[in-house]
């Protein structure tokens, strides 16, 4: 009798074990597909790439294997699932399209072309046929939202898609609330982003910055 409990146990650790590096491997391994998807490319800015360091943007086309470490985080992890969900509702219940992708060419003050491109997480279209952008954020605290850099991603947003207003909406564990946006940025605006070589752009950014393990213009203070 002890035996057969014994077993039993055996066989549960067992079958406990296998889901959890099951499901655990799953994510790991979506998360890279989808990383080696987006290889970065010279002649093509982000939106994101428009709100943070430029360094960093020149790192990641560099060292792309350091920031691929990120598919592992668990606070990355949690934020694309909470993306994910909302993403669903949205588009089960108002229609949305997801993930909508567009590019714009951009000549550069030296005559150089560049391409932006951006990937809105949501737009809606309201009955009146105007559309409607939605931006998820999600954060550890609610703390100093609406943060200036999310507006200006939304503005430019607005800018590459075309659209008259986007929805900033914040997904915290003390908060979830959301800003409308109706501010558009202009093209000098986003030209200016792309030949702006402040680094950081951002007092805070190097502490949350992989590549600050190798960055000789990392703020340490
Ligand atoms: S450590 Fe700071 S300056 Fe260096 S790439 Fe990162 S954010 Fe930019």
């Amino acid at each position: 009798m002890v035996y057969v409990y014994s077993y039993f146990i055996y066989c549960a650790y067992f079958i406990l074990d296998w889901v959890v590096v099951l499901i655990t491997e799953l994510l790991y391994r979506l998360r890279k597909e989808e990383f080696l998807k987006h290889k970065r490319e010279a002649n093509v800015y982000w939106v994101s790439d428009l709100i943070k360091c430029p360094i960093k943007r020149e790192f990641e086309i560099k060292y792309p294997e350091i920031a691929l470490t990120n598919i592992y985080s668990p606070y990355y992890i949690l934020g694309d699932l909470i993306h994910k969900g909302l993403e669903s509702i949205v588009s089960e219940n108002l229609g949305a399209q997801v993930e909508v992708e567009k590019s714009r060419d951009v000549q550069l003050s030296n005559g150089k072309k560049v391409v932006v491109k951006g990937r809105i997480d949501c737009i809606i279209t309201t009955e009146e046929g105007e559309k409607v952008g939605i931006e998820i954020k999600s954060a550890r605290a609610d703390i100093g939202i609406p943060q200036q850099h999310h507006i200006d991603q939304v503005k430019i947003y607005n800018w590459l898609f075309d659209l008259s207003r986007s929805i900033l909406i914040y997904v915290t564990y003390n908060r979830v609330t959301e800003y409308e946006i109706t501010e558009r940025a202009s093209m000098e605006e986003v030209i200016y982003r792309i030949e702006d070589r402040r680094a950081p752009r951002y007092p805070w950014e190097c502490n949350y910055c992989i590549y600050s393990i190798l960055c000789p213009y990392k703020i340490t203070k």
